[in-house]
């Protein structure tokens, strides 16, 4: 019999009730580290008191009303962002795959608009990740994804990760974007090199194309830069962003510049839920924490210290680890071992920690997380890779 919650994830028998900064707790008392953070989200870790504040404030005052209205909360977050970001304009959404269905219609609208009708196609990278509606499993274009769910959306161009010469050949004068993780999450933690994200803006110019950034895993502070893109001192068109932005609550959003944005008129797009006062409040707490330089360049300095300890982890157990990678705390360790059996004795030493495409464990903690914190990950990852060596 099906079960009542339909079965399209393998969960682990862990049921949480509780979340207190970098820890998560079930009902007995057993404490977990948790260094997936939700899959990037909990960027101020579990149960963050200001988080906790603005949410239950709000929760007070008022829950929705409607885009139909004036949202205040929705106009200082998106004041926020644009005064922290090259973007000149917000559109909110509930998650990373709505942002990314706007984000592929501004962009078909822009070459509607400004080129001709036929200016349609993104082009994409090969391991990259989208969200899961129509629109973000095409963009991504893996057969995991796709399989049993065609006709799918056409426009996108799938080029391999890091192929120059397959990305200038697949731009045709149906090319209206370049769509790229920054660092690519679900992939396997593969960051796209400063020089190669100047040197995608630089074609994006020269083509006329929309370079559209997907930050919706590496944005918000978790590279250390509140956004990716900052390192390699370039500026998208567009960009998604979700995930971290609302510490745990469901909100995304669209940034872009007025141009990119120009097709975009009164009717073309709209959301329900989107902008709605509770995601907003939180939103707005959420940066100003992670916005802050000094917030940043811990995020940077926890890092460095983190990416040391896992370099003398790899070194002692090259027999289960081969190489981290990545940036910021958005760390890969890819694994000789089976990247499953790495999380499950994780697990095991109540460590929680995320698999990725490439056999990669990754390691995404709250921005929060306290040093001795990821001393204490750290060790329980040697336990785990002993406890492996030794079966
Ligand atoms: C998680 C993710 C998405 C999808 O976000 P949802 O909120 O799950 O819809 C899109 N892009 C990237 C890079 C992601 O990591």
């Amino acid at each position: 019999m099906i079960p009542t919650i339909l079965p399209t994830y393998a969960r682990a028998p862990f049921s949480f009730v509780k979340g207190e900064g970098t820890w998560l707790i079930e009902a007995d008392g057993r404490r977990f580290l948790d260094l997936g953070a939700g899959i990037a989200v909990n960027a101020l870790g579990h149960a963050h008191p200001a988080l906790v504040t603005a949410l239950t404030e709000q929760a007070q005052a008022l829950w929705h009303t409607s885009n139909l209205y004036q949202i205040p909360k929705q106009q200082e977050l998106a004041d926020k962002l644009t005064s922290l970001s090259f973007a000149d304009t917000v559109f909110f959404t509930n998650s990373g795959t709505e942002a990314c269905e706007l984000a592929v219609k501004m962009a078909r609208k822009y070459g509607f608009e400004k080129d001709a009708p036929e200016k349609t196609d993104i082009i994409t990278f090969s391991g990259s990740f989208h969200g899961r509606s129509a629109a973000g499993i095409a963009a991504a274009g893996s057969e995991k994804m796709t399989r049993g769910f065609g006709p799918l959306l056409p426009g996108f161009t799938h080029v391999p990760f890091g192929d120059h010469d397959a990305l200038n050949a697949a731009i045709t004068e149906t090319t209206v974007a370049i769509l790229i993780e920054p660092v690519q999450g679900e992939g396997g933690i593969r960051p796209v090199p400063d020089v190669c994200l100047k040197g995608l803006r630089a074609l994006c110019d020269e083509k006329g194309l929309l370079l559209i950034l997907d930050e919706v895993q590496c944005g918000v502070g978790r590279t250390g830069k509140l956004f990716a893109h900052e390192w390699a001192g370039i500026t998208p068109d567009i960009m998604m962003v979700a995930k971290g932005i609302g510490g745990g609550f469901p909100i995304g959003a669209v940034l872009a510049t007025e141009e990119a944005a120009s097709g975009m008129t009164l009717g073309t797009h709209g959301s329900t839920y989107g902008g709605n006062p509770l995601g907003c409040a939180v939103g707005c707490a959420v940066l100003d924490h992670v916005a802050r330089p000094d917030f940043l360049a811990d995020v940077s300095r926890k890092a460095g210290m983190l990416r040391q300890k896992l370099e003398g982890l790899i070194a002692a157990h090259g027999d289960i680890f081969e190489e981290v990678r990545g940036t910021g705390l958005m760390l890969g360790l890819r694994c000789k071992a089976a990247n499953g059996d790495v999380v499950q004795a994780g697990y095991d030493q109540q460590l929680l920690t995320v698999g990725a495409a490439d056999n990669v464990v990754r390691l995404l903690p709250p921005l929060t997380i306290a040093e001795d914190e990821i001393a204490e990950a750290v060790t329980r990852l040697e336990a785990a890779a002993r406890s492996l060596s030794a079966a």
